[in-house]
């Protein structure tokens, strides 16, 4: 069995157990193998053991791959880094998902750029949820705005909220950050009709579930160390 379908394995069994362990409900949290730095064989051997979903953080890398990997058509590619302006067109015409909208100029460009034969571009706005001064994300001042902004472009479908913390040693700071992230999630949830929070990557994605993550980013754990 191939290193990439060990560790894909041993991740769903991981997400079952967290699961249970934290009283979630079977099946609510989704694996997302983030494939950045990784090659499109790579990724094809994670497709090829069930895995649909990817992400990606630079746009050049990924047009790359999905040229590559075009025949796989049901693959749901989520751009996760940061979005400079003058690569919105591109996002908006290759990927299902974009969770790293952190102002009204990106979202409103994304929204006037998605293609009409695509159903709307789904969205996750990307919270600075450690308020890291140069880190990339929405202050949460500013979240309510740009979440009412958002939800009323068409070519655009808001689905929740996205955060990177910054790196915790121990559990129980990291689920205090997540649960904050969690409340700023639920607070809107009912209104916005939210089904995304997207938080915990290979080294906390325990206390993300923990604190209510629907999505969960996973690159190392899967793929292995990233050389660059
Ligand atoms: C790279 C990256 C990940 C995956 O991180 P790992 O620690 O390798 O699991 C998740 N989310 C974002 C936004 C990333 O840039």
């Amino acid at each position: 069995m191939l290193e990439v379908e060990k560790n894909l394995l041993k991740l769903h069994t991981l997400i079952n157990q967290y699961e249970n362990k934290y009283k979630r409900k079977r099946g609510s949290v989704t694996l997302l193998a983030v494939s950045k730095s990784h090659s499109a064989s790579l990724i094809k051997s994670a497709y090829e053991a069930g895995q649909r979903l990817f992400a990606e953080n630079y746009l050049q890398e990924a047009l790359l791959k999905m040229q590559t990997l075009r025949d796989l058509q049901d693959i749901k590619w989520h751009f996760i880094g940061q979005i400079q302006a003058n690569k919105t067109r591109k996002i908006a015409e290759h990927f299902d998902w974009v969770q790293s909208v952190s102002s009204l100029k990106i979202a409103q460009r994304l929204h006037s750029q998605r293609p009409d034969h695509l159903s709307p571009l789904n969205i996750c706005i990307e919270v600075n949820i450690s308020k890291e001064a140069r880190k990339s994300g929405i202050d949460e001042t500013q979240l309510e705005n740009l979440i009412e902004a958002c939800s009323k472009l068409n070519r655009l479908r808001l689905r929740g909220l996205m955060v990177i913390p910054k790196l915790q040693q121990d559990s129980e700071s990291q689920r205090k950050i997540f649960h904050h992230a969690y409340l700023l999630y639920k607070k809107r949830q009912k209104k916005f009709d939210f089904d995304t929070l997207s938080m915990g990557m290979s080294s906390d994605f325990e206390a993300a579930i923990a604190e209510g993550a629907t999505i969960v980013r996973i690159g190392t754990a899967l793929f292995g160390k990233r050389t660059i």
